[in-house]
C-alpha cells in the first residue's frame, strides 16, 4: 500500500500519534502519558482527526492524508507499447506544467511538447485520484499472453518513485486512466 496516514499533511513529519476517541481505561490513559497516543475525547463528530503530529501540532483524518499524498505526486510518466506496432510515452510535470508525449507508429517519432494551464494542473491531483492510482498493485501481468501489450505508469514526488507495470492486464480503472492522460496532453492515449 502506497499511502503512509501517519505522514503530517502540512509539515511531512512522520513523528505523529494516533487519536483515540472514548473514554480511556487505564492502558490507554497510560499510553497517553507516555505520549504513544492522544486523546480526543468522548464525542465523534464525523471526520473527527485521526492523528496528531508532535513536532507541528497538526491533526488529521486519514481522507485529508490521501489528499496530500495526491498532492505531492510532482510527476507522472506512463507508456504503452505494442509490439512491432506502436508506441505511446508520456510524462507530465507538475512543478513546471510541462507535458511530453512521444508517439512512434513504426515510422518517425513524433514528440509534443507543451505547457498545460495551472488550472489543469491544479484539477490532477484530485483526477488521478478518482482513479485510485496509489492503490493500483505493482505488477498487472497475465502469465499467458507473450509480447502483446505492456504498459507502465510511475508517480515521482521528493521522497519517491512508485513503479507499476503492466503486460497484457490492467487494473480495472485503466481506461479512465488513459482518458485522463488524453484529456490533459491532448493526444490520443490508449
Ligand atoms: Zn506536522
Amino acid at each position: 500500500m502506497a499511502v503512509n496516514y501517519r505522514r503530517c499533511p502540512v509539515c511531512g513529519s512522520k513523528n505523529s500519534i494516533k487519536i483515540i476517541y472514548g473514554y480511556p481505561g487505564p492502558e490507554i490513559m497510560e499510553k497517553a502519558q507516555a505520549g504513544e497516543l492522544k486523546l480526543g475525547g468522548c464525542c465523534l463528530f464525523g471526520d473527527d482527526p485521526e492523528y496528531y503530529c508532535k513536532d507541528c501540532e497538526s491533526q488529521w483524518n486519514k481522507q485529508q492524508a490521501l489528499d496530500a499524498a495526491y498532492r505531492r505526486i510532482k510527476v507522472i510518466k506512463a507508456s504503452i507499447s505494442r509490439y512491432f506496432r506502436d508506441r505511446y510515452n508520456v510524462e507530465i510535470n507538475l512543478e513546471n506544467r510541462k507535458v511530453t508525449v512521444t508517439y512512434w507508429d513504426g515510422g518517425e517519432e513524433e514528440i509534443t511538447r507543451k505547457t498545460i494551464r495551472q488550472t489543469t494542473a491544479d484539477k490532477l491531483p484530485e483526477q488521478i485520484k478518482s482513479v485510485n492510482l496509489l492503490f493500483w498493485k505493482r505488477r498487472y501481468v497475465d502469465p499467458l499472453t507473450l509480447d502483446g501489450t505492456q504498459w507502465s505508469a510511475e508517480l515521482l514526488s521528493d521522497e519517491r518513485t512508485i513503479k507499476i507495470y503492466g503486460s497484457n492486464q490492467y487494473p480495472e480503472e485503466w481506461d479512465a486512466f488513459c482518458r485522463i492522460i488524453s484529456k490533459v496532453t491532448g493526444k490520443s492515449f490508449r
